[in-house]
């Protein structure tokens, strides 16, 4: 083939890729371009997880009805207009692409109309092509409708991902919008579902509640500004130490009002936190950073979702050190000091204090250390339904049998085996035991559940709440029977049996605690995820004493397993001391 400029609506289509990956780019745009026309109502209304429509509509300063065509030319921007602008970008748009980007992909269609003129304009484009162009009476602001996104570019409609993951990038982005722009009041709807909405009244503890609900709020902690000596300020909320999830997503940054993902600055942000939360555990973080406009360079990536910094190192210590500050003053870090540390006073001859103090005779009385005496008609562990106990054969056990001695520190089970000693920690062998036993009955659609006396509602965070509500069916499978009773509050009427008495509110923040980013769309792993965090919740504790028979009974249950030597979640139950190991440790083989 030879060298050729391709026509101008395909340069079109390949440039819009890079802007318009999915819907939730289309609202980031659609929205940022509101908020820079300072607009302080924007309403986002979404249907068919935006793939049939996004409308966006705010009351900011409108489009001159000459200058709306133009609005929808490839680099055509009201907002810079000198290379010397690029140096200090006070607005979200500068690059003039997004408009025609989603024009050339969609059937969109805009009103708008400016202060001061009688009536607003109306367009419609498909596919990039404008089609009409009149006058019509209109409100002062902008809307803009996109319908059939990527109706002409069907590799990317087949990218798109789940309904549910689609939207649920959807609310996060708006509800991170919120969070930056406090004074002003956004309002989402999905499918006639007013799923979030801000007050837009510019109080900070407001917007927190209405994005994280009250739960979460109410423990997140202010970070005052704090500015470093290079001039840039950080402020924000951040959580406890003893508040945390399971992946970076519940860290929010924006650099001068703009949500932006930067590695660095999540590692700075973790570093604040170094050992005061455990590996594999992220705070939730919102935080503002502000730079002098000429140290950052927004101009680095087409959906502007990434910055570059003059002096990064300058960056990363002025977060870590906001941070740092906040949370030591709260909760001093312990550190080890070696000096301090006295060996305990025993008697010479005794046993080492480990062993004579841990070790738990079966029989003997609750020790004082441990929080929870468990009471006999409480028991922890119940036993197997008796059908499944007597009728079927052993399955042939991939641990052997093996007979308790005792309890360790009130979280580990010391039994004996053929080959040595195993040291079984109670709560991920309970994990393992509640775990195979939930999905078996799941398989036969026999899990047991507890109807509450009444419904109880519960108010959770609106970007879960879209996931859960997706979930509806797959939850009601494993004894949750909860349904949406507003935009972000469920009311719950049943719980699986194996939780116990537990709180609805915390039963149903089980659930959706660790929803992940793009949550497998097999119906089955994503049961198995919930089953596994149940069972987590509902298994016994370390620091909870067993009696002798409880102990005995966990240890049988476990041999039953198809996988006893781990938990769910991949932790090992067991840790196994061969006799040959032990013979080597105190010196009668191989020492010579
Ligand atoms: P950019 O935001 O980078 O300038 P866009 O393609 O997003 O580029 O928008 C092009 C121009 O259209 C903007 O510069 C602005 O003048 C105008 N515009 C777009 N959306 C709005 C809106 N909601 N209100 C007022 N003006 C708008
Ligand atoms: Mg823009």
């Amino acid at each position: 083939m030879p060298i050729h400029v391709l026509p101008d609506t395909l340069a079109s289509q390949i440039a819009a890729g890079e802007v318009v990956e999915r819907p939730a780019s289309v609202v980031k745009e659609l929205a940022e371009n509101a908020l820079d026309a300072g607009a302080t109502e924007v309403n986002i209304v979404v249907e068919g997880a935006g793939r049939q429509l996004i409308r966006v509509s705010d009351n900011g300063s409108g489009i001159p009805a000459g200058e709306a065509p133009l609005a929808f030319q490839r680099h055509a921007t009201s907002k810079i207009s000198t290379v010397d602008d690029l140096n200090s970008i006070a607005t979200l748009g500068f690059r003039g692409e997004a408009l025609a980007s989603i024009a050339s992909v969609s059937r969109t269609h805009i009103i708008s109309r400016i202060e001061g003129e009688a009536s607003g304009v109306q367009l419609r484009f498909e596919g990039g092509k404008l089609l009409s162009q009149q006058m019509i009476g209109a409100p002062r602001g902008t809307v803009i409708s996109v319908e059939n996104l990527f109706f002409n570019v069907p590799a990317r409609l087949k990218f798109l991902k789940t309904d549910t993951s689609e939207r649920s990038h959807i609310t996060r982005l708006v509800t991170r919008l919120a969070l930056a722009w406090p004074q002003v009041r956004f309002r989402l709807h999905f499918d006639n579902r007013l799923v979030f909405q801000s007050s837009g009244s510019g109080n900070m503890d407001e917007v927190l509640l209405d994005v994280f609900g009250l739960d979460i709020a109410r423990q997140l902690i202010a970070v005052p500004p704090t500015e470093s000596p290079e001039g840039i300020t950080v402020s924000g909320y951040i959580s406890p130490p003893s508040l945390s999830r399971a992946n970076r997503r519940e860290i929010t940054l924006f650099v001068n009002g703009r949500w932006i993902q930067d590695a660095k600055l999540n590692a700075a942000v973790t570093q604040a936190y170094h050992t005061l939360l455990m590996v594999g555990r992220y705070p939730i973080v919102v935080l503002l950073i502000d730079v002098p406009h000429g140290d950052v360079d927004v101009n680095v990536h087409p959906a502007k979702a990434e910055v570059r910094f003059r002096n990064p190192n300058a960056a990363f210590s002025a977060v870590e050190r906001a941070l740092r500050q906040v949370l030591v003053q709260r909760s001093p870090v312990p550190e080890f000091a070696p000096s301090q540390w006295q060996p305990p006073e025993r008697d010479p001859g005794s046993l080492p204090p480990t062993w004579s103090s841990l070790l738990v005779p079966a029989e003997a009385a609750p020790l004082p250390f441990a929080p929870q005496p468990t009471r006999p008609d409480d028991s922890p562990i119940p036993p197997l339904p008796a059908s499944e106990a007597t009728q079927q054969p052993l399955p042939t056990p991939e641990i052997p049998l093996m007979r308790v001695i005792g309890q360790v520190g009130a979280a580990y089970i010391v039994a004996e085996g053929p080959d040595g000693l195993y040291l079984i920690d109670q709560h991920a062998a309970h994990e393992r035991i509640l775990f195979e036993v939930f999905m078996e009955q799941a398989q036969h659609q026999e899990i047991a559940s507890q109807v509450l006396l009444q419904p109880v509602t519960v108010d959770v965070p609106p970007d879960a709440a879209a996931q859960l509500f997706d979930q509806i069916d797959t939850l009601k499978a494993l004894g949750f029977e909860i349904e949406p009773f507003g935009p972000s509050t469920v009311k719950v009427r049943s719980l699986p049996a194996v939780l116990g008495n537990i709180d609805p509110a915390r039963a149903v923040r089980v659930v959706i605690e660790d929803f992940e980013e793009d949550e497998t769309p097999f119906e089955s792993e994503r049961e198995a995820k919930i089953v596994a965090r149940v069972c987590k919740r509902a298994a016994v504790r370390a620091g909870q004493v067993l009696t002798t028979q409880e102990q005995a009974e966990l240890v049988r249950q476990l041999e039953r397993c198809d996988s006893p030597r781990t938990c769910p979640h991949g932790r090992p139950t067991m840790i196994h001391l061969s006799v040959d190991m032990l013979e080597r440790q105190f010196g009668r083989k191989g020492a010579r």
